[in-house]
Parts: C-alpha cells; structure tokens; sequence
C-alpha cells in the first residue's frame, strides 16, 4: 500500500475509534488545502469503505459537504438504504438490508461483523428497529423467513450505532434473548479473550439482562481460545466437573482442560487446519504428558458441537475410571 495513501486509512480509523457516535459535535476533519473535487470524492469514498461501507449522514457530513454527497448520489457512487443514511453503491449486505427493513444489525449478524463467535449456520439476518417502532414496514420484516427482528430490553439504553452495526455490548444483550446459552457464552468469551471487551463491562451487561442469561455471562472468563472451548467447557460445568483451563503442564505450555489432577482435555478449533507439522507438535506434546502420569484426550471441533452426548460421555467414563485423579510427575 502506498505510504500516504496507508497513512491516511490509519488516519481514518483513529478517527473512527474516536468517532462517539450520537454527537453532533465532533471536529470536522480538517481538509487539506489544495484538494482538487474529484480526490475528495475519492477520499469520502475511500473512508467509507474502510468503515464498513455505510453510514449516517450525520457522520458522512464530518467527512464531505452536503454538495459532495449530493454530487456522490447523482452519479450514483452512493445509495440511501434509508432515509438519514448513505451507502457505497457497491455496499450491499446484512447492514444496508437492515436498515431497509427500518433497523440496524444487531445479535448475531453484529457479532459476525465484529469477528466474533456466532452459533454454527446461523445465517439469518438480525435487525434491532427501535423500541416503540411499530410500523408496517417493521411487522414485513418480522414475517420474513430469514429475519429476526429484535428490541432491546427495556433496562438498556438505545443507540443508534453510525455505521448501522451495534456495538459488542448492546448485540451480545440482544443476543441474550436470541441465541442458546452455550452460544451466548462463547460470543462473550470470544469477546473478552481477543479484548475487545473488559470483564468489568461484561458484568455490568449482565446486571441488566434476565437472570436466566445473566448467569451465563458472569461466568464468561478471557481463558476459552476458541467457540468450541466454550462450549466444552459450558458442557463440563452442567456436569459438575471442575476443571482448570489453560494449565501450564510444562514449562510454557498451555493446555486446554485439566480435569482433577491428571485428565487432560484438548479441543480443537474450527480454524484449527491439521497441518502435518501442527499434528507432529500436539503429538510430542501429548507423548510428554503421557510420560508424565497424565492422560490426554483430543476432541474435534465437530465432536464438540455436534456429539455433545458421546464427547460428555466419554469424559465421563474416563473420570469414572479415576483417570482424573492420577499420581502425575510434574
Ligand atoms: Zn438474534
């Protein structure tokens, strides 16, 4: 990428990070001088799409002049999803048909976009309209097969996100009265351990949803490196196994699951590609525990998710076996 032009997307996105999304206040970004119409349009053009694609007017006016944006539509370079907002014209997606159907992504369509844990094959799309909205457009959407249209819980405040996409907070509390609880677990899990979100605000969430779900958050730890972690462990726990994660059983080794003293349990990602040297690593590793009095057990990603019964039964019968609870050298 050429230097200049990476400077100025680093520029944007601090801009962005600092973009605070309701004021009608914020800086205008200064406009360098000199700057012929067309690379202005280009520069509009080239923030928009390093955000997402979409955005408020509001927000689009911080960044070009109403002209601008006029002469952008006219040439059809941007589309209005709906009113107040504008939308690359190539910017087609969950967030434009959100707002089309007179919402914004919410749940599990938000937490996708943040690179977030979303429950397997889900594809519907989900939209959040504003509390009171009631309209005929909204009662269309709710008919639709591939959309689920949600309100936040009344304790919570509304916002209107700038780029269409709730936050992780507002998405994961909508998701709370959507998606199951081992699903609601590893979205808070996934956003705690890549830090997109601090403990602190996961349990101030919690305070404010059900207590059905509020449970389930409370419990989410940074510790899970992936969904199907997650959900093991959530498996582990109803159970009434206690287990340790992330055990450091060799000297800067980390291990998935210590259950009792000497059951180890590794848990495969769905991004985890079994690379032959990948397959050589664990296999050393697990022949070290082994040495060492320990025994390891591996569970695919597929295992995890979709034979829960036989994956919980196995560890079973290995705990009912006290292999949890060998003498182990450490
Ligand atoms: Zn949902």
């Amino acid at each position: 990428m050429h230097a200049a032009h990476s400077d100025a997307v680093r520029r944007r996105r601090a801009d962005r990070e600092r973009h605070p999304p309701l004021s009608t206040a914020a800086p205008r970004r200064p406009t360098p001088a000199r700057r012929s119409l067309h690379d202005a349009d280009v520069d509009f053009l080239g923030w928009l799409r390093v955000v997402g694609g979409v955005c408020t007017v509001v927000a689009a006016r911080e960044h070009a002049s109403s002209d601008e944006l006029r002469r952008l539509r006219a040439r059809g370079a941007l589309w209005v999803p709906l009113r107040g907002w504008v939308a690359l014209a190539e910017g087609h997606g969950d967030v434009t048909r959100a707002l089309q159907l007179g919402g914004v992504a919410t749940c599990v369509s938000a937490l996708r976009r943040h690179g977030l844990w979303t429950p397997h094959g889900d594809s519907d799309l989900h939209v959040r309209v504003p509390r009171a909205t009631r309209t005929a457009r909204v009662a269309g959407a709710d008919a639709l097969e591939d959309v689920r249209v949600h309100r936040l819980h009344e304790r919570l405040p509304e916002e209107r996100p700038w780029d269409g996409v709730d936050g992780i907070r507002t998405a994961l509390a909508v998701a709370s009265g959507c998606v199951g609880a081992d699903d609601l677990l590893a979205a808070a899990e996934s956003a705690l351990q890549q830090g997109r979100l601090q403990r602190e605000a996961l349990l101030e969430l919690a305070a404010k949803i059900p207590r059905r779900c509020r449970v389930v958050l409370e419990r989410a730890s940074a510790l899970s490196g992936s969904g199907s972690e997650s959900t093991f462990a959530a498996m582990l726990r109803r159970a009434h196994i206690r287990f340790v994660q992330q055990a450091e059983l060799l000297p800067g080794e980390f291990f998935d699951f210590l259950i009792g003293t000497s059951l180890v349990v590794e848990v495969d990602s769905l991004e985890w590609h079994g690379s032959r040297a990948q397959m050589a690593r664990d296999r050393a590793r697990d022949a070290r525990l082994t040495a060492l009095g320990y025994r390891v057990v591996r569970f695919t990603y597929e295992q995890v998710m979709f034979e829960r019964e036989s994956v919980l039964q196995t560890v079973l019968d290995l705990v009912r076996r006290d292999m949890h609870e060998r003498k182990v050298r450490r």
